[in-house]
């Protein structure tokens, strides 16, 4: 069976990664959730002294991106994110790192380095990715692409859900803003600001339950097969 590449974009917290690794899983994919690594860079800056409030030693950063290694290992069925062979799955996910991976997120020579280790790794084909700008910029040329929305309520809802399950007390009002935050300087950035590729399905899961949702992105994908 001929296998595809699997571009998967869409606005913070829309349920884009639990949709494509359940793919990836059902399908014998890879999965690459492109977002922890601009969430590593993030962590990197912030552990480093690069990022700061109110802004970036963008200088420093490029003297230490090639310096940056990102990769994912699977433990015990859970995929964890590596940046210099520290596993920092557990750090990465916070509000703080979010915004800190949207804010180098923003930064050419950062998006380069992560595309092109992206690219590497959708070589073989046969791969699930989830970002901002996969059907756009990494893989122009995917089989599937899909692109995830939701109302702000609803994702900001999901991911105080998500950060409450972590034992992660957040304040509702402050997810909210973080996730409107990112999604306006990740549609609005000069470089590969989010946008649905003109091929995409757009796929408003609003309300959608996660077993909906799958069949119908299984069925695009045997579609596509
Ligand atoms: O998907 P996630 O919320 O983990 O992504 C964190 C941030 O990384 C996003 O807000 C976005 O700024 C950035 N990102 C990106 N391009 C991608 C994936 C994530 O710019 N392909």
């Amino acid at each position: 069976m001929k296998k595809i590449i699997v571009a998967i974009d869409g606005l913070s917290s829309c349920g884009k990664s639990t949709m494509a690794k359940q793919l990836a899983k059902q399908v014998g994919y890879i999965y690459v959730d492109t977002g922890a690594m601009y969430r590593a860079v993030g962590l990197f800056g912030l552990q480093n002294g690069i990022i700061s409030k109110n802004s970036i030693d963008e200088n420093l950063l490029s003297q230490k991106i090639s310096a940056i290694k990102i990769y994912f290992k699977n433990i015990d069925g859970i995929q964890h994110t590596f940046l210099n062979d520290v596993d920092i799955e557990s750090q990465i996910r916070t509000l703080e790192v979010g915004d800190a991976a949207s804010r180098v997120s923003t930064i050419g020579f950062v998006r380069r380095a992560l595309v092109a280790q992206q690219q590497a790794m959708g070589a073989e084909k046969g791969i699930v990715m989830d970002g901002r700008d996969i059907g756009t910029v990494v893989f122009p040329a995917a089989e599937l692409k899909i692109f995830v929305t939701a109302s702000a309520q609803v994702r900001a809802q999901r991911r105080y859900d998500e950060l409450l399950q972590k034992g992660e007390h957040s304040d509702f009002a402050e997810v909210l803003k973080n996730i409107t935050e990112r999604d306006k300087r990740d549609s609005s950035r000069a470089e590969s600001p989010l946008r649905q590729a003109t091929d995409a399905i757009l796929l408003d899961n609003s309300n959608l339950t996660k077993e909906e949702q799958i069949e119908l992105v299984k069925k695009w994908f045997k579609e596509k097969i």
